[in-house]
């Protein structure tokens, strides 16, 4: 059965700084197909430490959302220990904005990028065939990062994350039809300015969209302090759909949102 493990849930530069949660990216695995998103700091440690363990040599893709730090710190090690640990050869997929890979700051290392079977650029529109899974990118506008939110279809279900992207109108249209639905909130409230998703616009896309489940996670201070998860329960009774916030560490299992 698949499931999605959070192995991070930590959302701003000061919650990443001090690790008051973990930084690490989201396990995936759906009808068989392993997919590590967003790798973070602390990722192949978080995938050691886990318990039951999550061995990323037996990942078949890391996906990059966008190349800022708290997103992208240990994409390289993850890509080297996918493809050398056990297998000693290229394996994989790796997925991630064309500016992660060219340009003046390319965050994929040249060296490294001899480890996956394939590089798939994420654009908006395109379709991307991951055996059981079917990737499908969202465009987000998050400053000047080329950023994805990504939707995975597979017989277990669609998947949806919305990641750091400020809200527009277009965004919640573009997930209806997903069963589990995961939103990067950042912050408690809306400010002008900001390119992260606030708790209200994260209520906005789910009431929307409609998913079976709702995860929030990518927390920042501001959210961390009105504690996650009284504000799941209050969404919860105001949209009459499960919300729940995720903890370092929590698996939500497919048949949450399958039923
Ligand atoms: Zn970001």
């Amino acid at each position: 059965m698949g499931f999605v493990k959070f192995l991070g849930t930590a959302g701003a530069r000061f919650v990443v700084g001090k690790q008051l949660r973990y930084s690490a990216g989201t396990w995936i695995e759906l009808a068989g197909t392993r997919l590590l998103l967003d790798p973070g700091p602390g990722t192949l440690l978080r995938c050691r430490k886990s318990r039951p363990p999550l061995d990323p040599e037996g990942l078949d893709g890391v996906v990059l959302t966008h190349k800022h730090l708290d997103h992208s710190t240990d994409v390289n090690i993850m890509l080297e220990v996918m493809a050398e640990l056990g297998h000693r050869g290229k394996k994989g997929v790796l997925l991630a904005p064309r500016d992660c890979l060219e340009g003046e700051d390319p965050v994929v290392l040249r060296y490294v990028r001899k480890y996956p079977e394939r590089i798939d650029v994420l654009e908006d529109g395109s379709d991307l065939d991951l055996g059981a899974i079917r990737l499908i990118p969202v465009r987000h506008r998050h400053g000047d990062a080329e950023t994805y939110g990504v939707i995975l279809d597979s017989a277990e279900g669609t998947a949806g994350f919305v990641v750091d992207t400020r809200f527009f109108p277009e965004l919640p249209e573009r997930y209806v039809g997903c069963d589990l639905l995961v939103l990067n909130v950042v912050r408690l409230k809306p400010s002008p300015g900001i390119d992260h998703l606030s708790l209200p616009e994260a209520a906005e896309i789910i009431k929307v969209v409609r998913p079976k489940l709702a995860v929030l996670t990518h927390f920042g201070m501001t959210m961390l302090r009105a504690k996650p998860h009284e504000l799941a329960r209050k969404l919860t009774e105001e949209l009459g759909l499960e919300v729940i916030a995720a903890d370092d560490g929590l698996t939500v299992e497919a048949r949450r949102w399958l039923d």
